[in-house]
């Protein structure tokens, strides 16, 4: 399956071509056609898998399609500012023959150059719980225009302890949306957030299972703690890895 077969338009395919994609991934594949059909989505999906663009590619389209607000018409809510300027970044490239805005909202930083963009305009923001509450609070932010809305890492922002702010955003959120949550795993607690967020959704799952890639050999040895230090120097030099990642309990370690 190729990605004109997805039913994108062609602004989308020009740039998807130009970042030299070829074929969707299993999860685009799947979740691509799914939204373009207005359907709630629940997706198990990795970072890897191809996620961004699962959903941010029908979000473009359906911006495209429908008549421009001066307000946020999609929202993306991710647990960390680095996801969400990822996320940002891959909106630019796939947006580009598209005149669409996307604006980053997150807390750690200054609010300020995120108010003046936000008041210039935008139509997908991409935010973090916690910053997004603050700002919606301080009335710098309008959500009654919101057509569709992500929970991106769903599982991740239960776990930073989001759980909360989720449900107050959610909740002034009109009701007459669609809504789409991608997790890497579904315990029964995105499972219970998933039956008030979600209508009827297309569940699709393309979680990779954890095992070892193929290519990687593994081996132990068993060691008294004293000699561990001598042993990797040992290793590193005898076999000049030139490159090697060294995990350890400690940050002293
Ligand atoms: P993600 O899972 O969204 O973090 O994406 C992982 C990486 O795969 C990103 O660097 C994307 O640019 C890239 N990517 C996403 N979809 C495709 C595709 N269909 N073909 C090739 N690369 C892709």
């Amino acid at each position: 399956m190729n990605f004109e077969q997805l039913g994108l338009i062609s602004p989308l395919l020009k740039a998807v071509s130009e970042a030299g994609y070829e074929t969707p991934t299993p999860i685009q594949q799947a979740a691509i056609s799914a939204v373009l059909e207005n359907r709630d989505v629940m997706a198990s999906a990795q970072t890897g898998t191809g996620k961004t663009a699962a959903f941010t590619l029908p979000i473009l389209q359906k911006l495209a399609d429908s008549p421009a607000k001066k307000h946020p018409r999609a929202l993306i809510v991710t647990p960390t500012r680095e996801l969400a300027a990822q996320i940002k970044e891959n909106a630019d490239i796939y947006g580009r023959f598209l005149d669409l805005h996307s604006t980053t909202i997150f807390g750690g930083v200054k609010q300020g150059p995120q108010v003046k963009s936000l008041r210039q305009g935008t139509d997908i923001l991409i935010a973090t719980p916690g910053r997004l509450l603050d700002l919606y609070q301080q009335k710098e932010l309008d959500l009654q225009f919101i057509e569709i809305v992500v929970l991106d890492e769903a599982d991740r922002m239960l776990d930073m302890g989001f759980i909360h702010d989720i449900k107050r955003i959610l909740a002034v959120l009109p009701a007459k949306r669609q809504s789409l949550m991608f997790s890497a795993t579904f315990s029964p607690e995105i499972r219970k957030l998933g039956k008030t967020l979600l209508n009827d959704p297309v569940e699709i799952d393309v979680a990779v299972k954890n095992s070892t890639a193929s290519a990687v050999k593994q081996q132990v040895f068993p060691v008294d703690k004293s000699q561990k230090a001598a042993l990797l120097a040992y290793l590193l030099e005898q076999h000049g890895w030139h490159q090697s990642l060294v995990f350890t309990r400690t940050k002293h370690g």
